[in-house]
Parts: structure tokens; C-alpha cells; sequence
């Protein structure tokens, strides 16, 4: 029997992290990551890479959970064994603080992390700005690693890496059998989705080796986050900014405010400013389309829409997506099913 083929569209997190799965999950087909841009330039790399979940409103809250769940199981497993370095991944423990009592004291992802409990009035004492404040261990995933990580295990198993600007899906016919859509903001115009669009985020990246435990303040918009080899500081969220420029102002601001809530980082050095466009989109989009034009049909698989929470829930909404891949190779199979589609 031929193989089926597949087209994965992107080489972000969710592009390559869903090529693995479904060249694990799925006999039978031959894989080919069809992208515009590789590692380092993605958005997935500008990530702080915190695992530490955003919620999607669009999204049921227990369908979340279960993603979020998978992909810190599948980090955690990375964590533990003697691939750890060379795929990026690794345990953090810190603070989050908030300088009100927030509505929900215990978020749904509480029994997800480890060891989550409210702060003491000691622990407390570090913040004097704030009232309340959660402190737990998770797993902070570095992108600018995992992601040639990845690459690596795709190539190993023979799955085809291909430089390519695509301007419409229906291209990749009848080259592929079924395109997995994993474009992120792309699918403005791959998939006519005026629902996705940029949320800009600006990070600096520092030196500050004696910087261990990270701090975020509960908006999520102030935050230091401690990797491998350096110390993230954030950040901004702008809402339909599609400008990839750092801006000096901004780069100020985002250094006042850790400093702030940690003053030894004015002692951090080698300062590097990144920007990213988050692909924001009210409910993530995990769904098959059956595109036709006269006369011919592509089984379209959507996996894109992460916005700020990627890196957190990609492994869980991979295997999903692998998921959907696998119905549509075996409807192909299938002279009946095949007949539908
Ligand atoms: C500053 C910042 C901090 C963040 N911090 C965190 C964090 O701490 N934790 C967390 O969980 N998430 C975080 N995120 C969010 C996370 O980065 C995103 O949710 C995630 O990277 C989205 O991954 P993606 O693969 O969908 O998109 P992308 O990484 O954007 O990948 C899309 C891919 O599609 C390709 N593509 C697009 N259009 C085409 C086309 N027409 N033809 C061919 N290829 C195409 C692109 O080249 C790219 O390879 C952060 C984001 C930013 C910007």
C-alpha cells in the first residue's frame, strides 16, 4: 500500500510537535514540515517558555486542563531522563503574586504543577506590594532548543523538512493527500480566519546567574523567569501590533517593573531584546476541514490559534491534532469512507 502523504504547514512548536506525534501515532504515511521560517525564527522561539497555562474562552475548561496535563507529563518525563539538556527542558520553582486577592484562589492547572499551595505571610514578606500570592514548581520549556531538538527526531525518522513560502493550501495538491494546518497567524490568510491576529510581546533576555527562582505578577504581564542560560524579564501584550521592532521605551519599562519586584537584577548584564507576534484567537482551532474545488477534495487538519499559552499546551493539542490525522488516513483507506471525502 502507498503511504499516505502529509503535509505539515509550519515549524513552530505546534508544526513540529504535532509531526512527531503523528509520526508516532499514525502508520502508514510519510511526512513532509513545509515552512516558511525554521528555528530561530519563529514566534515559538521569542517564548518565555513558562509552563503556566493561559485560558482560552472559547475553550471548555476541562479540555484544557487534559492538554495542559499531557504536555507537563511529556515535558516532565524529558525533565527527569538524560535528554534534559540537549532538548531544553527543565523544573523551576518560584512565585506568583498578586496585590489583590484574586477571584479564583486556586486556578484549574493547580493539581497539574507540583507542590502548589498559597504563600505564607513569611514568603510574602519578599513582596511588600503584595497581599497574596501562589508558589508551585513547573517545567520551563527553551524553545531556542527544544524546537532544533525536535527537528532532530523528525529528521532521524525520516520525516522531510521544505523551505517554502505557501499562499494557499490548495498548492500542496496533489503533491499531499492531507495538509495539517500549523501555520499560527498565517492562517489569516491560509485559512481566511479573521478570528486569529497578533498580540505583540516584547522580552529581554539577560545575564543575572544568581537569579533562581521565578516571579510573575499574577496578570501575567510582569515576569522573570529563570532558564538554562539565561534570565527572561517581561513583558507587554499589544493587541493587533504586527511590528517586530524592539522598542527602546518599552525595554525600560519591562527592566523598571522586574526590577521592581526583584532589585538585584540591576546587576543583570548583556541585555538582548526580542519581540513576538502571539497568534490569538478566542478558542484554539483543533478541527478537520474538507476543502473542495472542482471536483478534487484535500482533508485539511487545523491545529493553530495558541496565542500566549503555546509552549504550555502544545504536546497535549499535538496529539489531538495526530488524532484527526489518523481518521482522515483511514477514511482514505476506506473505499466508502474515502468515497466522502
Ligand atoms: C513574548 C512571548 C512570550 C511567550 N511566552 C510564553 C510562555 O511563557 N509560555 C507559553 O506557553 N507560551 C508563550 N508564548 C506563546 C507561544 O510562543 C505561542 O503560543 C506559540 O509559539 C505558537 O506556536 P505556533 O507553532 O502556533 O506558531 P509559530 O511559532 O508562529 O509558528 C508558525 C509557523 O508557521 C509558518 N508559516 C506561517 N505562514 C506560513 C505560510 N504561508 N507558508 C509557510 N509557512 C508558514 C511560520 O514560518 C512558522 O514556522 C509567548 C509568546 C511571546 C510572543
Amino acid at each position: 500500500m502507498d503511504p499516505v502523504r502529509i503535509a505539515v504547514v509550519g515549524a513552530g512548536v505546534a508544526g513540529l510537535s504535532t509531526a512527531v506525534c503523528i509520526s508516532k501515532l499514525v502508520p502508514g504515511c510519510s511526512i513532509t514540515v513545509v515552512s516558511d521560517k525554521f528555528t530561530p525564527d519563529t514566534t515559538s522561539d521569542v517564548a518565555a517558555g513558562m509552563l503556566i497555562p493561559h485560558v482560552y474562552p472559547d475553550t471548555p475548561i476541562p479540555q484544557q486542563k487534559q492538554w495542559f496535563r499531557e504536555t507537563f507529563d511529556h515535558l516532565f518525563a524529558i525533565a527527569n531522563s538524560a535528554e534534559a539538556e540537549d532538548a531544553g527542558v527543565h523544573l523551576v520553582s518560584g512565585w506568583q503574586i498578586f496585590q489583590s486577592v484574586p477571584m479564583e484562589e486556586v486556578p484549574f492547572w493547580a493539581d497539574v504543577v507540583l507542590g502548589f499551595r498559597k504563600m505564607t505571610e513569611a514568603e510574602l514578606k519578599k513582596f511588600p506590594q503584595h497581599v497574596f500570592g501562589h508558589t508551585f514548581t513547573t517545567l520551563k520549556c527553551e524553545s531556542p532548543t527544544y524546537l532544533p531538538w525536535l527537528e532532530k527526531r523528525l529528521k532521524g525518522s525520516g520525516v522531510l523538512i521544505l523551505t517554502r513560502r505557501i499562499g494557499d493550501l490548495w498548492e500542496l495538491h496533489p503533491s499531499f493527500d492531507i495538509v495539517v494546518n500549523c501555520s499560527g497567524l498565517g492562517s489569516r490568510q491560509l485559512a481566511g480566519d479573521s478570528k486569529i491576529f497578533p498580540v505583540q510581546g516584547q522580552v529581554l533576555r539577560v545575564q543575572a546567574p544568581w537569579v533562581k527562582h521565578f516571579i510573575r505578577d499574577g496578570s501575567g504581564l510582569t515576569y522573570i523567569y529563570p532558564g538554562i542560560s539565561n534570565v527572561i524579564l517581561g513583558g507587554t501584550r499589544q493587541k493587533g501590533d504586527w511590528n517586530l521592532s524592539p522598542d527602546a521605551g518599552i525595554s525600560r519599562d519591562i527592566f523598571s517593573r522586574c526590577c521592581a519586584l526583584e532589585p538585584s537584577l540591576q546587576g543583570a548584564c548583556d541585555i538582548r531584546e526580542k519581540v513576538g507576534l502571539r497568534p490569538f484567537r478566542p478558542g484554539l482551532r483543533l478541527q478537520t476541514e474538507l476543502l473542495a474545488q472542482d471536483g478534487r477534495r484535500l482533508p485539511v487538519v487545523h491545529h493553530y490559534g495558541h496565542g500566549s499559552g503555546g509552549i504550555s499546551v502544545h504536546w497535549g493539542t499535538a496529539l489531538e491534532a495526530a488524532r484527526l490525522v489518523g481518521e482522515c488516513v483511514r477514511a482514505l483507506r476506506t473505499p466508502t469512507a474515502r468515497s466522502k471525502l
